[in-house]
Parts: C-alpha cells; sequence; structure tokens
C-alpha cells in the first residue's frame, strides 16, 4: 500500500496544528509548528489574511484527519462508504473505523511514539493479533481482539526500548494494557468523547455529500 512519503513536518504546518507524527520531537520546542506557526511555502505567512470559502474549511477538516491516521485518500474515501453504510452517525462512525486500525491501536497503547512508527512496527511483523502474525496496518480490530508483540520481537532494541516507556503511559478506556507482557485488548469501540481528535467530523461528510 502506498503511503506519503514527503516532509513529514510540513503536513502539520499546512494543518496549521500538531498532528503528532514525530514522536518525541513533537512534544518538544523543536516542533516546527511551534517554531514557524504559518503555513509552509512561499506564500505561506500571508495565508492567515486569506478568507476561506465553506469548501476550503471541510477540505481542512477532511485533511487534517486523513494526514492524522496516515491514509491516503482512495482508501479515506473507502472509510467514509463504509461508515456511510454503517447505522449511526457516519462522521463519529469514520472516526471510529480509524481509531480501529491497528497501527493506530498500537500507538494508543503505547506500543509506538507516533502513528507512522506504529505503521511501521506492523508492517515489520513485530505485532501478532489472537496469537497470529499481522502485518497489514489497515488491518481492522474489534472488541476482543488481543494485540501482543511478537515472540521473536521482545528481543528487538526497538521494542525494547518502546517497553521501558510504557510503564509511564496510560490506554484509553476502550483499551486494556498489560503493560509488564506488552499485551493490549479491545474491550469495546470508543465514543466519540474518547477520540481525542480536535476535527468537526460533520464537515468531512458535508464535504463528501457536495
Ligand atoms: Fe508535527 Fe510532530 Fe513535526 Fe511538530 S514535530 S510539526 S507535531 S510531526
Amino acid at each position: 500500500m502506498a503511503r506519503y512519503v514527503g516532509p513529514v513536518c510540513r503536513q502539520c504546518r499546512r494543518e496549521g496544528m500538531k498532528l503528532y507524527l514525530k514522536g518525541d520531537k513533537c512534544y518538544s520546542d523543536k516542533c516546527p509548528v511551534t517554531r514557524r506557526a504559518y503555513a509552509p511555502g512561499q506564500h505561506g505567512q500571508g495565508q492567515g489574511r486569506k478568507k476561506v470559502s465553506e469548501y476550503g474549511i471541510q477540505l481542512r477538516e477532511k485533511q487534517k484527519t486523513r494526514r492524522t491516521y496516515g491514509v491516503l485518500e482512495r482508501q479515506f474515501h473507502n472509510y467514509f462508504v463504509k461508515a456511510d453504510r454503517q447505522k449511526g452517525i457516519t462522521g463519529v462512525n469514520l472516526l471510529v473505523l480509524l481509531e480501529r486500525r491497528i497501527d493506530n491501536i498500537v500507538y494508543r497503547l503505547g506500543f509506538a511514539a507516533s502513528r507512522p512508527q506504529a505503521r511501521q512496527l506492523v508492517r515489520h511483523g513485530h505485532f501478532t493479533v489472537n496469537g497470529r502474525r499481522l502485518n497489514i496496518p489497515s488491518a481492522l480490530l474489534k472488541p476482543g481482539d488481543v494485540i501482543q508483540v511478537a515472540e521473536g520481537s521482545k528481543s528487538s532494541p526497538i521494542i525494547k526500548e518502546l517497553a521501558e516507556g510504557l510503564a509511564h503511559k496510560t490506554a484509553p478506556a476502550w483499551l486494556e494494557l498489560s503493560a509488564a507482557d506488552m499485551t493490549g485488548k479491545v474491550a469495546r469501540y470508543p465514543s466519540r468523547e474518547e477520540i481525542d481528535l480536535p476535527v468537526q467530523e460533520h464537515l468531512i461528510v458535508e464535504l463528501y455529500s457536495r
């Protein structure tokens, strides 16, 4: 599956908010969103004065969400179609689908410092789900699924380093974390209040309903 390979921090500056794609750097004063709080590019510093259309506002909400989860355009649209077919509020369904991705769950459990890192760890086969190795970052988990660091990966330096940091992490209420054996379980799907993403998802629905 393709992925964005351009400058990572540029995406945050474009959206005017931290998307937390770089792990520790995002929490330090080296974060470019803090240092250069304007859009990237030659005309970036003039962007704040421009009047943004309704379409432009909807587009930005979609892009923020898509970039936060590291999903490309076509796949994001597929999530929307799926969310629209489900019962309930389409915008919330969309966010819940994105939260159910294994790379997001690895990140939420604290097994990775950022979603891009989680994606790479999953891709490299460091995790099992219900005892079977799963290396597809977009795989969706459901309540009852148990995710664990693969036996052969426990001695990997990167996993050891991440395991040390786990003691200070708390998983969201919809996930159960057992830091000692690097295991997590999906207890249930998250509610909207439990998804700490500052986006107005109804604007994404309006964008796709045009
Ligand atoms: Fe975004 Fe993190 Fe880069 Fe800051 S350091 S711009 S939050 S990816």
